[in-house]
């Protein structure tokens, strides 16, 4: 079977696998298989009913390993699938069905990527690195007990990554033309303005939350949040919920809650968001009550031969030098990056994640195998990388 074949099979095979967390319905036992036929030891790391596995090859030098998730969103509104979502269908050039994007045919070509390089330099055992698979099976949309358990079992075992390449759709207009090399934090506040739940006709200004809610709020959403730098854009606050009711038309309301999302830059720290936020609150001289969660730091691997390199595999396939970016939401690297790894991802145009019909075109498929077997050959032939140290 031609290579492009066999990794759209693989690819179809997964997306068969209703693998909505904490459901994963065979898609990691399928890539454990794949994965030990081409001489990986395999390490299942289970987590809270999530499946998750670390698999690795080579014998010694420095730790290289791709990161993906088998898990995937539900399907949605079904009267929008014009396929059954969980089919795996090639119509029109393209593969159909969720996880099509993000990021099942990704997965099958690291798998299809990786057997190749196996079998061209003759087996694992001519590896000059340590090749690993970090396998997820809990990615959305928290991803509290996938990437966590995996690294704190080879913390245990004293297993670090040197060098990570994380799966996720990164392009944007065009395939090639992004690779992230970081992601921006993501915070989440709620705001709960105290008053007085009283008769309209007696209530003043002070013990109303909606009129002391408007001078505050106005403060925070006009703070001047951090800029950004050279590799993040600036800080960004959106309200994305407010609620006040007193229950009647002439009743004013006991609280006032609101809630707004920051996404921030590593110029800035959840913490420093957070005092800010508090300041402005005290200062104002409201009695209120505040509700933090943060579910991403943000991260950043500093430009160097590591995601040179990364580009340089882009660029020979696709024709384009990428950009370096650190938009878009959240991903597992930033579990990964946080534990000291050279952390890049790249993968297909990722505007079809999460829809109705999504989607992947052939023609990219094949390029992004061709892309990971280019990082491998990269990585190999890198003169400081991909080499263990000489033999003392
Ligand atoms: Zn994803």
């Amino acid at each position: 079977m031609n290579p492009l074949n066999k990794t759209i099979n693989l690819a179809a095979e997964l997306i068969r696998c209703r693998s909505v967390a904490p459901e994963d319905d065979g898609a990691q036992s399928l890539l454990q298989e794949k994965l030990h036929a081409i001489g990986f030891q395999i390490f299942e790391v289970p987590c809270q009913g999530r499946k998750n596995f670390w698999a690795e090859t080579g014998r010694d030098g420095p730790l290289l390993a791709f990161a993906v998730h088998t898990d995937v969103v539900p399907e949605g509104d079904l009267s929008g699938w014009t396929v059954d979502p969980f089919a795996g269908t090639v119509r029109g050039g393209r593969l159909i069905g969720r996880g099509a994007v993000d990021m099942k045919s990704q997965i099958a070509c690291v798998v299809s990527a990786v057997e190749w390089y196996l079998s061209e330099i003759g087996g694992p055992g001519h590896l000059t690195f340590r090749l690993g698979m970090f396998v997820t099976g809990d990615e959305e949309p928290e991803g509290n007990f996938g990437a966590n358990a995996i690294l704190d079992f080879l913390a245990g075992r004293e297993t670090r990554i040197d060098y990570c390449v994380v799966t996720e759709p990164t392009s944007q207009e065009e395939f090639g033309d992004t690779v992230k090399i970081g992601r921006r934090g993501s915070i989440h506040g709620e705001i709960r303005l105290l008053g007085q739940q009283m008769h309209s006709s007696h209530a003043d200004q002070l013990i109303n939350p909606i009129f002391r809610s408007l001078p505050v709020l106005k403060d925070i959403s006009e703070f001047n949040w951090c800029p950004g730098n050279a590799y993040f854009p600036k800080t960004t606050f959106q309200f994305t919920r407010i609620q006040a009711s007193g229950g009647a038309s002439n009743t004013t309301p006991a609280e006032l809650s609101c809630e707004f999302n920051l996404r921030f830059s590593s110029e800035t720290s959840a913490q420093t968001i957070q005092n800010q936020v508090e300041k402005i609150l005290s200062d104002s001289g409201v009695n209120y009550r505040t509700r933090w969660n943060c579910n991403a730091h943000p991260f950043l691997t500093e430009p160097g031969p590591f995601t040179e390199l990364v580009r340089d595999a882009v660029r020979k396939v696709s024709g384009i030098h990428p950009q370096y970016s650190t938009s878009g939401g959240t991903s597992d690297g930033r579990f990964i990056a946080a534990r000291g790894t050279a952390l890049i991802e790249f993968g297909f145009v990722g505007n079809m994640c999460h829809m109705v019909d999504e989607s992947a075109p052939l023609e990219e498929i094949d390029k992004l195998q061709q892309v990971y077997q280019q990082i491998l050959i990269h990585f190999a032939n890198h003169p400081t990388l991909g080499h263990r140290k000489p033999d003392a």
